[in-house]
């Protein structure tokens, strides 16, 4: 049986950079993708998907409504779908993510979904808790705090430089996104002191 995944990280972990070449892998074996990206906050009808390292694919839109089992199961009528990949699956609404575990259940095609689990606040973005409940398959992508540690929170930048405690879960512009661990994160929340830890001792 086909399976749903879900590969979740933070930013810049490289969620995109192994969306594209495990697309590109099934490609190689003359088998077929669809690569879908979330419509929410891009202009115009370009739907490309960019990795930092140049890799890049035509992928089509989603937004809220958009009926995903519909659109793979039209397509895959006329031409064999092997592999559904989404970009940005965090911005899946919960419906969505059911009819993508139709894709795998009643298709029988893998769809590997790829997502930030939490946004700036520490909170799971609706297609992410939906992805985390359903999915038969999860996968942590790891990237690294600067300390070293495992991050596994993000804090939002703004073009002040500073880091947003507040706001809407997503900002558009020239927001930067920096990946910590839990730790380093609850710092610069301002949730709690540096180097304030009773009991343990420094390294
Ligand atoms: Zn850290």
């Amino acid at each position: 049986m086909a399976k749903l995944y879900f590969h979740y990280a933070t930013m810049n972990a490289g969620k995109t950079t192994m969306l594209l070449q495990a697309s590109y892998n099934y490609h190689e074996r003359g088998m077929r993708t669809m690569l879908f990206v979330a419509g929410h906050y891009r202009k115009g009808d370009s739907g490309l998907i960019s990795s930092r390292i140049g890799l890049e694919a035509e992928a089509e839109m989603f937004r809220d409504g958009d009926d995903l089992f519909a659109r793979v199961a039209d397509h895959h009528e006329h031409t064999t779908v092997h592999c559904v990949f989404v970009d940005e699956a965090q911005f899946l609404e919960e419906e969505q993510i059911w009819q993508l575990a139709r894709i795998a259940d009643r298709l029988n095609i893998p769809v590997m979904c790829y997502g930030l689990r939490t946004d700036f606040q520490g909170k799971l973005f609706s297609g992410s808790r939906a992805l985390l409940a359903i999915a038969d398959d999860l996968r942590e992508v790891r990237t690294i705090c600067r300390c070293g540690r495992k991050a596994t929170m993000v804090v939002r930048l703004g073009p002040d430089g500073k880091v947003a405690r507040q706001g809407e879960q997503v900002a558009i512009g020239k927001d930067v996104y920096v990946s910590l661990c839990r730790r380093h994160w609850e710092e610069e929340m301002g949730r709690a002191a540096p180097d304030d830890f009773i009991g343990f001792t420094q390294a």
